[in-house]
């Protein structure tokens, strides 16, 4: 039968799958595709490397790709990104949609809010009336607290500010030190300028986790200082539409790191919010659902 294609398109990845008849078909990875992150060359290149991953061959017989995609803000942006994927699934209906939207629908839920804890944040949420409202998912250079890339800068920062004031580098600063190859804070400010991108320091925030789970304490508050805006974005979601649903959680440090979640679930229990969804299937797989709801 025809087949379907999804994609998923973060800050540090892009992530593809294919349906035929409704069964999971094919699986690949590439580099990032995101439109506000990456030049179109880097983009294109990434799109061709899954394509040719996920459809060996020949690509006929793609009836429609459904794309998820962050960085995607505008009708602009969207058409942006759909032309560089159209030409890789000829005939084929070409949607991009707002990467959250993958979120709610791999949670199987309708109406609800989804988060994006990843390389970048935000949260967005609809209701039964079909109301949304959004809040941060601006990008690294404006907002996107709480993302791994946030997470990491908090870890460099506080690198800096020790060394300014004569600290020696404690157990955070050593593994930061290390992951950069470097051997003094002050060497972090030239790399962090140097266009070492985000994907980069994203994945960097492990460093953090790690030392959070050692029991170093202001690791700790980093994690904590992150749920505390996270949370934020879901009460300005909910300040605009309400609570329609769960509020369902997806993006690498949401899905693989406990300590975060565990802070969130607190968190955003005492603000009353008990609905508390952490996917345990990449969001690439909401595709599935949003075709069977539009068919
Ligand atoms: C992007 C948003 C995206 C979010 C989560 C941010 O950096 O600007 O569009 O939704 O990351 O992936």
């Amino acid at each position: 039968g025809p087949l379907v294609v999804g994609l998923d398109i973060g800050g540090s990845k892009t992530h593809g799958a294919v349906w035929a008849g409704g069964t999971l078909v094919a699986e690949a990875r590439s580099g990032s595709a995101n439109v506000q992150n990456v030049t179109p060359d880097d983009a294109a290149r990434s799109l061709t490397q899954l394509f040719h991953d996920l459809l060996p061959g020949e690509h006929r017989g793609v009836s429609r790709v459904v794309t998820g995609s962050g960085g995607v803000d505008t009708a602009a942006d969207a058409e942006r990104l759909r032309e560089l994927i159209a030409p890789h699934a000829p005939g084929a209906a070409v949607d991009v949609v707002h990467d959250t939207r993958l979120i709610l629908a791999a949670g199987g839920a309708r109406t609800g809010i989804a988060v994006i804890v990843g390389t970048g944040s935000v949260a967005w949420g609809v209701g039964e009336d079909g109301r949304e409202a959004r809040s941060g998912g601006w990008g690294y250079l404006l907002g996107d607290e709480g993302s791994g890339y946030w997470v990491a800068r908090e870890a460099v920062r506080r690198a800096l500010h020790r060394h300014d004031l004569g600290q020696h580098p404690d157990a955070l600063d050593t593994a930061v030190l290390a992951l950069n190859k470097v051997s003094t804070p002050t060497e972090l400010i030239g790399l962090f300028h140097s266009g070492a991108g985000r994907t980069y320091w994203a994945s960097q925030s492990r460093a953090v986790f790690d030392a959070a789970l050692g029991g170093h304490s202001d690791a700790q508050g980093i994690i904590q200082r992150a749920a505390v805006d996270l949370t934020r974005l879901v009460l300005d979601v909910v300040t605009v539409i309400g609570l329609p649903g769960p509020v369902v959680l997806g993006g690498g440090l949401a899905m693989h790191q406990p300590d975060l979640q565990a802070r969130l679930v607190a968190l955003l229990h005492d603000e009353g919010i008990t609905d508390v969804v952490f996917l345990d299937t990449d969001p690439v797989m909401g595709v599935r659902f949003l075709v069977d709801e539009a068919s």
